[in-house]
């Protein structure tokens, strides 16, 4: 290898907000040069100004800050071979693009784009099927090619609106080698003479790409799949600025498709089907739409980052639960897979949910606290943390927790279903009776209540099928729940004692028992 560190960069482009894709391109680049030693590298690319989108740039290092992925170098962090933003360096591209022109290895071009139409219709008419400027057709175009030197000399120096583009060998096979496809072959006639600095004065992606690569001692190209068919230009390009010798590696990530496997995963997709596609809620600027968030979808960003991280991914073994550190240790690119990766909604919770129960009570309640207060409920966090205790295994998100809402507040409305099946004419009688019992237990454990409860029920023959909703309906006002006896022994013997009277008298002033 012709470098000396693992140094990855993630190069998004300020269009709008990170889409899931895009994290997990970053997630991948980071595992790769954490457990490479490496340095990962956050690089702007803000060439194309017309696509810019304000706020996009932010949103995209506050999703990886939210992620947990540090960045080693570049935007926000610093380093040696700045600026990485795009923007910032167009003296430096500048100097390359004259570079391939001294070389003859590119062009500069004149047309309009009403001569670039034109070309396009003659050849379709030709039956060319995909119309292109390539080295047929810039025979017939108006560039430094075809026109003399004395009339380019005088374009350029008027001002005369001009792109530089690639001279893309007309016979030659590009050969590129991808860590995750093995070989990939493409013969030079396949590509077009793409545009590597435009009128503006900005060069396009391509060539700022390379340049920024070569620059900033890139040593693994690690990015979507949909920059593979842009892989061959770049290839030319090292090779035309004689960065053969030191070209990184590349490896194409594939696509993330929409659940059912049909096409592609798009920002469209993820509302209508029930997920997030971004990592943090988004509102677009210009719309005024908004667009939901992994974040506040209320999931963890651990989860968020083990989901990701098998989309695409395996351990090759059959565990499934992996922190960041774990990631780090387990990744490599060889165990990416070529095929796209379905989202799968269902798995997605099941991440959450494992998360959820492995935090602590401590931890829980803090998160549900805010939930509380937005309810109007204030409780002891001590109190809070022992309902999360109870409630952790019922949830896949913490307002989920939320159904626990009785812990806080006495029931007022009953559970219709529970009621009408479950109070019979001897409710009343059965819930006098255990009324009693639990006015008479001294040691308000749940062990205790359950083995008290349990025997009085066995030794009076009373239904425990109807004897346990009743209590639960009357304490908490629904028909399922944690352990009846863990939710009373919580709420205590003179709130049980309480709720079961105040209830008693709603329930039949609401309903007559059956
Ligand atoms: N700027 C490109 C993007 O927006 C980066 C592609 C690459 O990593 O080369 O995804």
């Amino acid at each position: 290898m012709p470098f000396q560190k693992v140094r990855v960069r993630f190069a998004p482009s300020p269009t709008g907000p990170l889409h899931m894709g895009g994290v997990r391109t970053a997630l991948y680049n980071y595992l790769f040069a954490k457990k490479n030693g490496g340095d990962f590298i956050l690089r702007i690319e803000d060439t194309d100004q017309k696509r810019f989108v304000e706020g996009a740039e932010e949103y995209i290092i506050n999703s990886l800050k939210w992620c947990g992925i540090t960045i080693d170098e570049g935007i926000g962090a610093g380093g040696d071979y700045g600026p990485y933003r795009q923007s910032e360096r167009k003296e430096i591209y500048k100097e390359y693009a004259n570079q391939l022109i001294e070389s003859g290895n590119a062009y500069y071009a004149f047309d309009s784009s009403e001569e670039l139409e034109e070309m396009r219709e003659r050849l379709k008419a030709a039956k060319v099927a995909t119309p292109q400027y390539n080295a047929v057709t810039r025979e017939t175009m108006k560039n430094s090619l075809t026109l003399s030197d004395d009339e380019v000399k005088s374009r350029l120096a008027s001002g005369d609106p001009h792109t530089i583009r690639i001279k893309v060998p007309r016979k030659e096979e590009i050969r590129i080698k991808d860590i995750i496809r093995g070989w990939v072959v493409v013969h030079s006639s396949k590509i077009d003479d793409k545009i590597i600095f435009k009128s503006d004065g900005m060069p396009t992606y391509h060539m700022a790409n390379v340049i920024d690569d070569h620059l900033m001692k890139i040593s693994h190209v690690i990015r979507g799949e949909e920059w593979l068919p842009s892989t061959p230009v770049h290839v030319l390009l090292y090779k035309f600025l004689g960065w053969e010798d030191e070209m990184p590696e590349f490896a194409h990530l594939p696509l993330l498709l929409k659940p059912d496997g049909n096409g592609k995963l798009s920002k469209r997709d993820g509302d209508q089907l029930g997920f997030p596609v971004f990592p943090l809620e988004w509102k677009d600027p210009a719309s005024g739409e908004t667009y939901s968030g992994y974040r506040e979808n209320g999931y963890f960003p651990e989860a968020f980052l083990n989901i990701l991280a098998f989309l695409g991914w395996n351990p090759g073994t059959t565990s499934e639960f992996f922190n960041l550190d774990e990631l780090i240790e387990a990744f490599s690119l060889e165990r990416v897979g070529k095929s796209g990766s379905k989202f799968d909604l269902e798995k997605a919770h099941w991440y959450n949910q494992h998360y959820l129960r492995n935090k602590s009570n401590k931890e829980l309640a803090e998160l549900l606290m805010p939930v509380l207060k937005e309810n109007n409920i204030t409780a002891e966090a001590d109190f809070v943390e022992q309902v999360c205790g109870l409630m952790k295994e019922r949830a896949t998100f913490i307002p989920d927790m939320m159904e626990g809402k009785y812990f806080f507040e006495r029931p007022t409305e009953y559970d219709e279903k529970t009621l009408r099946k479950k109070w019979k004419q001897e409710s009343p009688s059965i819930v006098a009776g255990l009324r009693e019992l639990i006015k008479s237990t001294e040691d308000f454990t749940s062990d205790i209540l359950e083995k008290k409860i349990k025997e009085h029920l066995e030794k009076n023959e009373i239904s425990i099928g109807i004897a346990m909703p009743n209590l639960r309906l009357l304490t908490c006002g629904v028909g399922s729940g944690p352990s009846i006896f863990d939710v009373i022994a919580l709420l205590g013997k003179n709130e049980t004692l309480a709720r079961i009277d105040e209830s008693l008298i709603h329930i039949q002033k609401q309903q007559p028992a059956n």
